[in-house]
């Protein structure tokens, strides 16, 4: 009995940690901190004296804290048959339209960077190449997230490319799955590629830029977002309703 109790014991965490790690919206909480601190970095001045200094713990609550309400974004499987959707794009639209609300109403920046810090980890998430499949294993799954990570960045060659205008939140959610998606197979092998780790690190700090830069100024306006936070014109949208089209070619 005292033997069979202390399988059980040892079952039950495995079970909820595999459980945990396959519905989990890895990277793991490290890496979408240290993707987002890259990304604060780079924002204009008076936003990133903020949230380098009395709002870090804010936003970093609001990564860690973002993981319910949303599963991935299925394009296409491995094995099995992929589920419709998965929530990824409606929470990216819903959180960033609350972000965008709060700051129209004028609501203190404190409660409005916590709910940047939910979207950001969902544009993040989908850098994740096998945040866009169905059907990888949880050691697969695992494999690749624990050595994606990123300490150099910007490398050579990369860097914040400016200031991206995101059209649509839903669209821009599908726009980033669709790149990463083209990756699926190298973030299959058993020490995925460098390349790609970095590319899809790059990516994501690209895209929480341009994520938290057009909540300021799609809400904000033009004028506002310049004079209160350096929020410059932007160069080219992103995120435009075309993307929103999901691909019909198998993964692999
Ligand atoms: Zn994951």
């Amino acid at each position: 009995m005292r033997s069979r109790r202390r399988v059980v014991i040892a079952i039950v965490p495995s079970l909820v940690l595999n459980v945990l790690v396959h519905s989990g919206h890895a990277w793991e909480e490290g890496a979408h901190t240290l993707i987002t601190s890259d990304a604060v970095r780079m924002l204009p001045d008076p936003l990133r004296a903020k949230l380098q200094g009395e709002l870090a713990s804010v936003w970093t609550a609001g990564v860690i804290e973002s993981a319910e309400g949303y599963d991935r974004l299925y394009l296409g499987a491995l094995r099995g048959t992929a589920p419709d959707g998965a929530g990824a794009d409606a929470a990216l639209e819903r959180f960033a339209r609350r972000a965008e609300g709060m700051l129209t109403a004028g609501e203190s920046l404190r409660d409005v960077v916590f709910v940047l810090g939910k979207a950001a980890r969902i544009i993040q998430d989908l850098n994740v190449p096998l945040h866009t499949v169905w059907g990888e294993t949880v050691e697969e799954h695992g494999a690749y997230e624990r050595r994606a990570y990123f300490h150099d960045w910007p490398d050579r060659g990369q860097g914040y490319r400016g200031f991206h205008l995101v059209e649509s939140y839903e669209c821009f959610a599908f726009e980033t799955a669709r790149r990463s998606y083209g990756l699926v197979s190298f973030a299959l092998w058993h020490t995925p590629p460098r390349r790609v780790i970095k590319e899809t690190w790059d990516h994501a700090v690209n895209d929480t830029i341009n994520l938290w830069l057009s909540i300021f100024y799609r809400s904000l306006g033009a004028e506002k977002s310049r004079d209160l936070y350096a929020i410059p014109s932007p160069l080219e949208e992103i995120g435009h309703a075309s993307s929103c089209q999901r691909p019909t070619t198998p993964a692999r």
